[in-house]
């Protein structure tokens, strides 16, 4: 019976990842998935204690609810700026559990029936049980360093490579050690070893590649909870961290094309010391500030315009007042579209679900790639709350710390109106030079009371 729901909740995983990949069926693929791991409890609970027994059920059901209530307490409250964070924020929960799961099964092999006849734990379980340690380790210590980034808590710092060489390394020869020898201080160091491994990893990423780095630590966070599925003979836990790492995996491999870099590049990258160099260099250049009347009279003249959202466009929560005025230019046949960029805002497909918010057609959204060679030939490009996804540093500077990564044409267009509310620098902490252009108009202030006030003036 339990096999059977652990397969039903393996399908309704698959189904959940299917429908996640589009806006229109992510609901339904959310739903799915919700049932899924409510199935998958109700099997684990049938599969341990079918007649109720040895376990005190409220002690379980408890577990479930108060775990829940948080999850929805945090899930209502968090605002959309700050899911990357929270992701990560739960990937140290994924982590540590696969650590301490793996510490029960070492400490009580018997209870969990992985003791070979001779009384003994077999040479694969030891090893499972070990991998699965140090994934979770390095997890757990990856995914806070990239929570507290992600908040702005912690800049990060470069850690030499011959450390982190060094650290891997020996994190391998324990585990072939504990295999062997079975002692339980190799045990200890493997976890050690591997939760500082772990964050000197990810202290010196920097920059343009944090997105990468959440999604490939939500690929570790699968790897360990399979790790863990082996060690405790689970089939669907195996089956769900198999695809959650591959998914995470491709993910990363994804953006890292959308960035035009390689995995290598993003976890051995000197983003931290480009960082520094280029937040060090910073002077007071003329620049053409205009106001809602004068973008409203260059709006209104244009005959295509593209939306480029970015950031901003999330926190000052302009995407309503954006779909009114751009309501109010479609009406004067103006035509418009809105620009994408995969890595625009803080998570993947952050403006995609922003944009359908606020009912924009599906339609009338692009991606970079389908996109870019419209700038060219369009009068205005409106640039809100956006800004490294349109910096042209990424093509031309070898020393930006954003440098290979594609970004949207937007120097291109006839006019640039720029939304922002001051001078200051995005994500990756760089100048941007269109700031400046002959073609561009900044216009600084809030995004959403800035567009506004120009749909006002229209
Ligand atoms: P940026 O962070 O480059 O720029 C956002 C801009 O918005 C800032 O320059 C800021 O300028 C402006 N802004 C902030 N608040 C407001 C507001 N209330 N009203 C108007 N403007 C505002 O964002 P982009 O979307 O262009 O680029 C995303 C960056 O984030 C990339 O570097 C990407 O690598 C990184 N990243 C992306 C993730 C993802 O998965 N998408 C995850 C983590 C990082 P000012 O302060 O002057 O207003």
């Amino acid at each position: 019976m339990a096999n059977i729901l652990y397969l039903i909740a393996a399908v309704c995983f698959i189904f959940s990842l299917k429908g996640l990949s589009s806006a229109e069926s992510s609901r339904n693929g959310n739903i799915c998935g919700i049932c899924g791991m409510a199935l998958a409890c109700v099997a684990t609970y049938v599969k341990i204690d079918p007649a109720c027994l040895s376990i005190n059920p409220w002690f379980t059901i408890s577990a479930v609810v108060i775990g829940g209530a948080i999850g929805i307490l945090i899930a209502k409250n968090v605002s959309m700026t700050s899911l990357p964070q929270m992701i990560a924020g739960f990937h140290t929960l994924v982590g540590m559990a696969a650590v301490l799961i793996a510490f029960s099964v070492y400490c009580a092999p018997k209870l969990f029936g992985i003791m070979s006849l001779d009384d003994e734990i077999s040479t694969l379980s030891l090893a499972e049980m070990c991998i699965g340690t140090a994934i979770g380790a390095i997890t757990f210590s990856g995914s806070m360093v990239a929570f507290l980034k992600l908040q702005g808590v912690y800049k990060g710092h470069k850690v030499p490579l011959p450390l982190n060489a060094f650290l891997l390394s020996s994190i391998v020869c324990l585990i072939v050690h504990f295999v062997i020898s079975q002692r339980c201080d190799a045990f200890l160091l493997v976890t050690i070893f591997s939760f500082i491994f772990g964050a000197t990893l990810i202290m010196p990423i920097g920059g343009a590649d944090m997105p990468v780095v959440v999604s490939m630590l939500n690929s570790y966070s699968g790897w360990a909870a399979s790790g863990i599925g082996f060690t405790l003979h689970n089939d669907l836990l195996i089956i769900t961290g198999a695809l959650v790492g591959s998914s995470g995996a491709i993910l990363s491999y994804i953006m890292c094309k959308g960035m035009n870099r390689s995995l290598i590049e993003v976890i051995f990258s000197s983003g931290y010391e480009n960082l520094q160099a280029a937040s060090a260099s910073s002077e007071i250049k003329p620049f053409k500030k205009g106001s809602p009347e004068d973008a409203a009279f260059v709006l209104k003249n244009a005959s295509s315009v593209i939306v480029v959202p970015g950031y901003g466009m999330a926190t000052s929560q302009a995407q309503h007042a954006l779909k009114e005025m751009v309501d109010l230019l479609k009406k004067q046949n103006v035509n418009v579209k809105y620009a994408i960029h995969p890595v625009a805002g803080r998570m993947p497909g952050h403006m995609n679900v922003l944009l359908a918010e606020a009912n924009v057609p599906y339609e009338d959204v692009f991606e970079l790639d389908e996109i870019n060679r419209d700038f060219a030939s369009c009068d205005v490009a409106y640039v809100i709350g956006a800004n490294d996804v349109t910096n042209p540093a990424a093509k031309k500077n070898q020393s930006s710390p954003i440098y290979g990564m594609p970004i949207l044409d937007v120097e291109k267009a006839k006019s640039i109106l720029f939304l922002k509310r001051s001078m200051g620098a995005g994500y990756a902490g760089i100048d941007n030079e269109l700031f400046y252009a002959q073609n561009t108009m900044m216009l600084l202030g809030d995004a959403k009371k800035m567009t506004e006030a120009i749909a006002k003036a229209m």
